[in-house]
């Protein structure tokens, strides 16, 4: 403000000073008095100008650049300066933080999408692009509604009623790989919403397979309970003959050694399904699991009481000594019901043959090839889910649970190895089980061996 008076008055001075000596002193107060205008004038013109140059810097919107740098125009100059400064930090602030926000809805494993108060999509992360189609380009600001036709979806956002969510296919959902997804709207503030997405797959799957599991072992279990009550009604109310009460009493110990199986089986899933992983501490001799599988496969074959006329002929082939790491309890099962498979599916004049090679690169393959019916190509795929059966009756007949190949599998991933299943109806079937060359120990002596077995 001084400045702003002392160039006025100083304008003034100089211009009255002029006009003093202009006058050449004739008419002194004259020309002070004009000085005097003409220095307010100008100094007006000078302002004005000021002040045009501050409005202009300001229209051009460049702050670097200082239009005026004193008086009271340079202090509205600098103030400005100052405060538009001050307000672009903010902003830059402001968004740097609604980056970091957004950065981390990206982030999110659930699809995430903005719906503005009309509905449209103000933004969506890459899960909601995958979940629904969604390009950045061609979809934003549309109708989330006119891009999600699914009527069940439709009749979710169209109700308005989002205290729960709703399960949608996904834009990727076709028969063979199904998706579905679960999608839950929550509005906000003026009308807006936001919406997640969800892909529950996997766990619907897991619910399906859960649900199926209890329907097979409830229909397991009741199938020979029902026949137990049978026999045991018969038992109490019918007047036998010693040799029925036999024959009853044997079928009746036939359908609870079936349950007993069952349990058995279960168990022994459960157990594969919660215990840690095998380690590589442990070795198991092959020799000795060998021995004691063909003691087995023996006193099975035996049992089953084939039909004459021969009995089947049961090959076990001398192993070099090798060592296999990981639990014992384990590959013995596993081995055990493949041979037990063989033994059960081969008719009587049909052989079995059991073999433990060395392979290339230090892998060992436990083979059981039998000269039983063989299986169809469409079933291979499925042998191994719980309960799946080709042969029903068969499988039934001599003590089958359904659970055997499955119980094979998961021991065979748990030890890292691989189960391999050749087969072709009429020709019989080979099935193997590959162990890596990491849980493998072969002893000097049978190291000499190799190549003789493979080519056995
Ligand atoms: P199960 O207790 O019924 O034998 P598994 O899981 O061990 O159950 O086997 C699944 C199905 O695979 C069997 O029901 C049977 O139909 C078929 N299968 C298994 N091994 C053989 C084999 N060696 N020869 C023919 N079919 C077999």
């Amino acid at each position: 403000m001084f400045f702003r008076l002392f160039s006025f008055v100083l304008s003034q001075m100089v211009w009255a000073l002029a006009g003093y000596f202009l006058t050449f002193r004739d008419s002194p107060t004259t020309g002070i008095l004009l000085g005097c205008i003409a220095g307010g004038l100008f100094w007006v013109v000078w302002d004005f100008t000021r002040g045009i140059r501050v409005l202009e810097w300001l229209r051009r919107g460049d702050t670097s650049l200082v239009a005026v740098s004193s008086g009271l125009w340079g202090e509205v100059a600098d103030r400005t300066r100052r405060l538009i400064k001050l307000k672009n930090q903010k902003i830059q602030e402001s968004d740097t933080r609604l980056q970091l926000f957004l950065s981390a809805l990206q982030a999110s494993p659930n699809g995430v999408v903005l719906i503005d108060a009309s509905g449209r999509i103000e933004w969506f992360n890459q899960m909601a692009s995958a979940h629904f189609g969604f390009e950045a380009k061609r979809d934003l600001l549309q109708h989330f509604g006119n891009l999600v036709r699914d009527p069940t979806f439709a009749a979710y956002y169209t109700e308005g009623n989002f205290n729960s969510g709703v399960i949608m296919p996904g834009r990727a959902n076709s028969a063979i790989h199904p998706v579905r997804l679960s999608v839950h709207v929550h509005p906000y503030g003026d009308g807006r919403s936001l919406l997640l997405s969800n892909d529950v797959t996997a766990l619907e799957q897991a619910e399906a397979m859960r649900r199926d599991f209890v329907a097979n072992v409830s229909h397991e279990i009741r199938t020979p309970l029902t026949v137990l009550s049978g026999f045991v009604e018969t038992l109490q109310t019918l007047p036998l003959s010693e040799a029925e009460r036999f024959k009853y009493l044997d079928l009746m110990a036939q359908q609870a050694l079936r349950m007993q199986n069952l349990v058995s089986d279960l168990l022994t899933l459960s157990r594969l399904d919660g215990s840690p992983l095998p380690g590589n501490t442990e070795w198991v001799s092959m020799r000795v699991v060998m021995r004691q599988l063909e003691q087995e496969a023996q006193a099975l074959s035996n049992m089953l009481d084939l039909p004459m006329p021969d009995n089947q002929q049961l090959i076990f082939e001398v192993t070099p000594d090798i060592e296999i790491s990981g639990s014992p309890s384990e590959i013995l099962s596993a081995m055990s019901n493949l041979v037990s498979n063989a033994i059960r599916y081969t008719p009587s004049d049909g052989s079995i043959h059991v073999r433990l090679r060395i392979r290339d690169e230090g892998r060992v393959e436990f083979s059981v090839q039998d000269s039983g019916p063989g299986i169809a190509p469409e079933h291979i795929p499925r042998l191994t889910e719980r309960f799946y059966r080709v042969d029903r009756s068969r499988s039934r007949d001599t003590g089958g649970t359904g659970l055997g190949l499955a119980i094979v599998k998961h021991v065979v991933q748990r030890h890292g190895a691989e189960l391999k299943i050749d087969s072709a109806t009429g020709h019989g079937s080979t099935f193997s089980i590959i162990f890596s060359p990491e849980r493998v120990r072969i002893k000097p002596a049978a190291a000499v061996l190799p190549d003789m077995t493979v080519n056995a």
